[in-house]
């Protein structure tokens, strides 16, 4: 395939013409309007073996916990709150049985969590890969979900929590490093990702919080959608960037770039979303690092760092 993911995608979403007040392809989630003063939101995220875990080292909780965390992500990552989920595998018959028991018992208990029952899918068999695919549903009340296209010049640009872990724990696995307590934590935190529901919904009550998403793709690529949808470019100061200790110490011992785990590594499943000064000012209800400025034009400027972030590609 020579077509990038965005280009495919592009070409999908150029071939459908969706009502006006429907929102489409291109956002964590599409919104499909209801009749009762809410709307609701739709999405579906596909986890394969050998491109998104690899089945020796992942554990099946951890496989349950995370095919369900990242799809409530991108409800959370609109403001809303997960209704329900549907969850279809193609199997190998390579998996056993404890795999799968170990696989639904994390699934449930990150669903239960969340209070998002699951209610159907599909399983079929799979010659060779594990492949998962969930679909969680979502709703919230008119008008509230934040979109990608909502940022406005001279917002300031704000993540969650902390960045990079999750890819720091990534490298410890590609790399077969032996896990101490520092490994392991980040391993942990590769796996077992918590979903910003809360903290989604309490930013969309406050009008001046314009656009959001989660991350999964790194702030290099994922702010890259909110400008593209947005029109508009950014400046991030790399200086404030949240890392964690954990990631300090991790980088400083293996040599590895914090930055660049941080920007190009993905995973996080923190939220990134722009907000006006003024409501900046007067204190967020969750956890909020500014990281940098929605400025008019086009592109991202790094300041503090003469090179470019793409975030993760799949192509
Ligand atoms: P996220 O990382 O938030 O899950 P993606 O980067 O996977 O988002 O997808 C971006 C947008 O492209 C979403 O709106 C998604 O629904 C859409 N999309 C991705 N793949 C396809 C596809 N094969 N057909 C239609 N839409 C797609
Ligand atoms: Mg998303």
């Amino acid at each position: 395939m020579d077509l990038g993911e965005f280009a495919l995608i592009d070409c999908i979403r150029n071939q459908y013409k969706v009502p006006e007040e429907f929102l489409g392809i291109g956002d964590d989630c599409a919104v499909i309007p209801q009749r009762d003063g809410l709307e609701t939101l739709l999405t579906t995220d596909m986890l394969m073996e050998g491109v998104h875990f690899l089945l020796d080292d992942v554990n099946p909780y951890s496989l349950g916990w995370k095919s369900a965390a990242v799809n409530i992500s991108d409800i959370a990552g609109m403001g809303g709150k997960p209704v329900a989920s549907f969850l279809s595998f193609a199997l190998p018959k390579k998996l056993s049985d404890t795999f799968l028991k170990e696989f639904l018992r994390g699934y449930k208990d990150l669903s239960d969590r969340f209070d998002c029952p699951l209610l159907g899918g599909d399983t079929t068999s799979s010659l060779d890969r594990l492949c998962i695919s969930v679909s969680v549903l979502g709703n919230c009340p008119s008008g509230l979900s934040r979109k990608r296209s909502a940022a406005q010049e001279g917002d300031i640009i704000c993540v969650s929590g902390f960045l990079g872990d999750s890819a720091a724990g990534l490298q410890v696995i590609l790399k077969g490093l032996e896990r101490g307590e520092l490994e392991s934590e980040l391993v942990r935190r590769h796996y077992r990702p918590v979903p910003r529901v809360g903290e989604g919904i309490a930013l969309s009550m406050l009008p001046g919080v314009h656009a959001m998403m989660d991350i999964s793709d790194g702030i290099g690529s994922d702010l890259r959608h909110i400008l593209d949808e947005s029109h508009k470019a950014a400046e991030v100061d790399i200086a404030s960037l949240p890392l964690s200790e954990q990631l300090k110490e991790a980088c400083h011992k293996y040599g590895w770039d914090p930055v660049k785990l941080a920007l190009n590594g993905g995973e996080d499943y923190e939220l990134l979303f722009t907000v006006s000064p003024e409501a900046f000012a007067e204190a967020l209800p969750v956890p909020s690092y500014p990281i940098g400025r929605i400025v008019s034009g086009e592109g991202i400027r790094w300041i503090g760092r003469n090179e470019d972030f793409m975030g993760f590609r799949h192509f």
